[in-house]
């Protein structure tokens, strides 16, 4: 019998849609925690957005050293299409051009945005989530907490500075945080959340692993999961969310 893979469990689709530029203004800024910025925006220009991943991104245009436009990475944490609103949460550090406009941020700022191009559409099929990141994987990680079934099994390992950058996120799903308190160590050290993750006791089944971090904090990540974990490659996806020492960089997802 061929297997019909369109109905297959855990199969993982794909949405593509047009990644037109819109112009978007500052309705609201708000600290949800000392170094978690969220921007709310409104734009008439939102009817036709569309983003139906978790883990989806929008560019965002802020203005470079030069003053010329750069681009940035940040996820559509929530999105009203009848309110036309977006949310962004801007992890805060210490440097960058995405980082001091949001920190400048003010109700009536305009910005232009692009995308999202697609979405990644995990089914919420899996007998349990393993969610991995640092603060800027945070937003993917509140918004798929906000998502999946009730009762089903996510376990978040997510390093922050301190304590203070804990947050309250909620979720149907039976979620078990791991909250990883850097302290002196920097966001490029995987050495705490590879000790956290040796520590889990993983669900039984099938499940579904999602990592975003600094990109060599990633690279350790996904190692340990392929590797000591024997996880299947297709039901993982593994982003460097930035790397550290070098400007609007990024590395592809997988
Ligand atoms: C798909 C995707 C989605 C993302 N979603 C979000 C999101 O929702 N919220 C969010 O805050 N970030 C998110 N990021 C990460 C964000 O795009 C990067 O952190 C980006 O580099 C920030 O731009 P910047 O202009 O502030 O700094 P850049 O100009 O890019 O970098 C300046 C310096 O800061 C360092 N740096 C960059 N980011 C950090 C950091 N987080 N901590 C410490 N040092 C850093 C760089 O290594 C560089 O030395 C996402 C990235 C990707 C790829």
């Amino acid at each position: 019998m061929i297997a019909n893979t369109d109905t297959a469990p855990h199969t993982i689709g794909r949405a593509r849609f047009e990644g037109r530029r819109r112009q978007l203004t500052v309705a609201s800024v708000e600290y949800l925690t000392p170094k978690m910025l969220r921007l709310v925006f409104t734009s008439p220009d939102l009817a036709d957005f569309e983003s139906q991943g978790a883990d989806d991104h929008v560019k965002i245009f802020v203005p470079g050293d030069g003053g010329e436009p750069v681009m940035r990475d940040y996820t559509p944490r929530a999105f009203d299409r009848a309110a036309q609103k977006l949310t962004l949460d801007f992890a805060i550090h210490e440097a960058g051009p995405a980082t001091a406009w949001a920190l400048a941020g003010k109700p009536g700022d305009q910005v232009e945005i692009g995308g999202p191009r697609g979405s990644r559409l995990v089914p919420d099929d899996f007998d349990w989530y393993l969610l991995i990141a640092d603060e800027t994987g945070l937003p993917a990680i509140g918004r798929r907490l906000e998502e999946l079934r009730p009762g089903v099994p996510v376990i978040t390992v997510v390093t922050v500075e301190t304590k203070a950058e804990i947050q309250a996120i909620e979720t149907r799903a039976a979620w078990a945080a791991h909250w990883v308190c850097r302290d002196k160590a920097g966001p490029d050290d995987a050495a705490a959340l590879l000790k956290v993750l040796e520590g889990l006791t993983l669900p039984k089944g099938d499940g579904y692993i999602w990592i975003a971090a600094e990109a060599s904090v990633t690279k350790a990540l996904k190692a340990h999961a392929l590797g000591r974990l024997n996880h299947p490659a297709p039901w993982m996806r593994a982003g460097g969310y930035w790397l550290q020492g070098a400007a609007g960089a990024r590395e592809a997802l997988d």
